[in-house]
Formats: C-alpha cells, structure tokens, sequence
C-alpha cells in the first residue's frame, strides 16, 4: 500500500497533494512551441495569461505538489466525493463483473470541473489578479469557474459555445448566479469572433474559437488572466485527487481495478480517475486496462493526427503536441458539449503513444440508450459527457459476461445530466440523431495543421 492510501485511510481524509504523472513517465513531454516562432517557449512567455505559480506547475516534474489548505478547505465541502459499487446496473447486465464507479457530480456545480477551478481561482488571487475569462462548451467549465470566483472574490466573463449556449440557458443562469458573466460565442466583441462571424455568420461555436476569445481578452488586460478547465497539464494534475480517493476506496473495499474507463474532451477527467493508477502501474502494482471514450463524431484519440497544433481556433495561443482534428475542425452540435474540442490533452496523447492507454469512440444514441440505462438502475442520471464512459463500462462488462470472467472495472461518473434534460428530452421524444462529421472538413482540417520541424 502506498503512503498517500495510508494517509487517506486514516481518516478517510482527502488527498494532501496532487499526482504529476510526468515524474513516472519513461519520456518527459514534449515543449510547448510560441504560436509565431515556433520555438519552445519559457515560462515568462505564458505569464500575460496565467500566474507564475500555475505556470510552474504546467512544468513541474516533481511527483507530488502540496494543496495548498485554503483549496483543501473548498474541497472538504464535496470531497472526498462518493465511489459506489453499481449492483443494480451489474445485475441488469447479467454480468459476473464487479462495476464501481466514482461519482463527481456532488460538486456544487455538479461536475468535476470545480476540483481545478477552485485551484485556479486561489492562485490567482494570491497573485493578485482581478478578473478572470474562460471558455466554455457545454457550460460545466463556466459554472465551476463562476463558482470559484465567487468563493475567491474574483470577476469571471465567459464565453459560452453558442450552440450551448442556446440548448443550456439554465447553465448561463448558473453561471449568473454565482455572479460571473456568459456571453454566447462567436462574438463581437473580439476580433476572433468577429472573424469568425464574418465568415460563417451562423457558426455553432466550438471551444476553439470559444478560447480565442477568451485569450484574447486576457493578454490586453494587466488584472485579467485567463483559465481553462481542461488540456493544460496542471490541470489534469489538479484532478488527479479522484484517483488518488478512488484508490483509498478500493482498498476499503479490498478490490483494485482491471480495467478503467473515463470520457475524454480535453481529458482532464479521464486524467483525473486514470493517472494516479497508471504511475502506481509505472511504480510497480499491477498495470489496469486504462480506456478513453470519446464521440464518434469528434474523435480526436480514435481519428486524429498526433501532430503539434494550435490549442485554438484563431492561432492565439501556444502549440502543443497531441492528437487532434485540426484547429479549423468544427465538430457538428451534438448534445455532449463538453467533448466538442478538436484536441486532447498533450499527456493524454502522450499516454496514448506509449501504449499505456487505449481510445473508443461511441455515438451519441447509444451512449444516451446506456445512460438511461444507468439512471434506470443506478438513479444518478450522468451528465451526456459521462454516458460516453457509462457505455465503455458497459460494453467491458458484456464482454466479461462472454469471457465468464469477474473482472473489477471502475468509471468516472464526472458529472450528473440535471443542467441537460433538453438533451434527454429530445432523445427520449426519439429526437436525437447520429451526426457524422464531414470528411471533407476533416481533411481540410488535417491540411492546415501547421509544419513544425522538430523542435
Ligand atoms: C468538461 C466536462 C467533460 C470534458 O472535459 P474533460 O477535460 O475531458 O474531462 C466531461 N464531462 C463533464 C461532466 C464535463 O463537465
């Protein structure tokens, strides 16, 4: 056993640190590349975006970083957050599979995004800054973040991928509500929304252009910096509290997992339940099955290049490498906006390329058959992200069922589906269809990613 599960089972305490996986990974990741150079930036050039303490975390090659107590003080609030053992949802599938999954949804905004954000928020407080912009696709990461600035006393504008914005207006009254702003996006208020309006007036949005915007905002004001809720590494870093929990929860339940399974957007989720259990792999205890699921329709692990490209839509921001559908790719409007980004997390990617994960992509019909499925069984009705995570579990569990092998799979249910029921309304009134994207804007896509020589 470990000395972070010794401690957490003490007192069934949350985790004191954070687990950089980067500290047990056979290769270190790639440098990130200046968007008008293309040579490896330092940390001074992120510095008009973020603080220096989230910077250095984003670098950091140490295994453990300390919480800081007034963060662990928010998170007490929620955490450490449930794991259930889903005997119904077993039962129905006839499985000899044991199926637990940990349950993210008891944040205050209902997903596990609020485990980064109230980071975020604290540090820059502690740096001073004013104000903060984000982007947001389905409206998860914009609510976290409204709720971590109004704990830390910050000013939060957002912008909201419009074809969320217009099925989600509860999650923009969310958002209000904790006292930030949500403006749809593209807009016109930036030169990236306007370009992009200019062009495709009635453009869905994606998180794409929905981060130029925010960046931009951020690099023109000295008291704004800008924060986002998915990709970056001290992000995913921020999450890996869920495994580190899931794992002192196992141990109670004297039971470790075969196989893993999470949704990937930009991964940080995914990072979150998976990382803490691949390093112990990497350190010695045995290896699970780690699996992403992603959209059939925005497929940037199953599809996507791994190639070095723009975090954005208007070419603002830093290059990373990871696997992507091209910065161009707008991803058709289905109802799991939190998946619609044409990248992945670098380490995400980078996990990939190692062979220490595997990707599956579902479409959305079947991943709304097994999350009602689910909340038929289990109650929780998941978040339409998390069905996509819900429907890998279930496919591991019917195959357990034909193997006749009682194999312990273990799911991030990131988040609850209560800010979604227009999507549920429209599947259960037979409403919802399976959108491929166009092939054409694919390769369009894939084209325009920019050429790097090695760095
Ligand atoms: C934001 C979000 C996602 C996608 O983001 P990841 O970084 O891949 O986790 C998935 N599910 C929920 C509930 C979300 O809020």
């Amino acid at each position: 056993m470990s000395e972070t599960v010794k401690y957490l089972l003490e007192e069934n305490r949350l985790p004191k640190d954070w687990y950089n996986i980067v500290a047990d990974l056979p290769r270190r990741p790639d440098p990130v590349l200046h968007p008008g150079t293309l040579r490896p930036i330092g940390p001074q050039d992120l510095e008009p975006l973020f603080p220096m303490a989230l910077i250095a975390q984003e670098v950091a090659t140490e295994r453990m970083i300390e919480i800081p107590e007034p963060v662990r003080e928010v998170y007490r609030q929620w955490r450490p957050s449930p794991l259930y053992r889903a005997r119904r949802l077993e039962a129905a599938l006839d499985t000899p599979a044991r199926i637990y999954y940990k349950y993210e949804g008891v944040s205050p905004a209902g997903s596990h995004k609020p485990n980064t954000a109230v980071a975020q928020a604290f540090y820059n407080k502690e740096a001073g800054v004013r104000r903060l912009t984000t982007e947001t696709g389905a409206g998860q990461w914009g609510s976290a973040l409204a709720f971590a600035g109004a704990v830390f006393g910050l000013e939060v504008r957002v912008y909201m991928v419009r074809v969320s914005f217009e099925q989600k207006p509860y999650r923009k009254a969310l958002m209000e509500a904790w006292g930030a702003e949500c403006v749809a996006s593209p807009s016109s208020e930036t030169n990236a929304g306007r370009q992009i309006l200019a062009e495709h007036p009635n453009s869905p949005g994606s998180l794409g252009i929905a981060i130029s915007e925010a960046v931009e905002v951020a690099a023109q004001r000295a008291d704004t910096k800008y924060s986002l809720g998915s990709v970056l590494n001290h992000v995913l870093m921020h999450q890996t509290v869920i495994g580190q929990e899931a794992m002192a929860q196992l141990e109670m339940a004297e039971d470790y997992p075969d196989i893993i399974v999470g949704c990937t957007g930009g991964g940080s989720n995914f990072a979150g339940i998976a990382f803490p259990f691949i390093g112990a792999g990497l350190r010695g205890a045995p290896k699970p099955r780690v699996i992403a699921c992603e959209p059939s329709a925005c497929p940037s692990l199953t599809r996507g290049r791994y190639a070095y490209d723009f975090g954005d839509t208007g070419h603002l921001t830093p290059l990373v490498k990871m696997h992507t559908l091209g910065s161009t790719f707008v991803p058709p409007g289905f109802h799991a906006g939190g998946l619609r980004y044409h990248g992945m997390a670098p380490l995400v990617s980078l996990l990939q390329e190692l062979g220490l994960i595997e990707s599956r992509a579902y479409t959305q019909l079947s991943c709304f058959e097994s999350g009602i499925q689910f909340a038929r069984t289990e109650g929780i009705l998941p978040a339409p992200e998390a069905n996509h995570a819900v429907t890998g579990a279930v496919e591991e569990a019917l195959l357990c069922k034909e193997d006749g092998i009682a194999r312990t799979i273990l799911l991030n249910l990131c988040g609850h589906g209560h800010f979604d029921m227009q999507a549920y309304i429209d599947y259960q009134a037979g409403k919802l269809e399976d959108r491929a994207y166009d092939e054409a804007e694919l390769a369009a896509a894939f084209a325009t990613l920019p050429q790097v020589a090695v760095a």
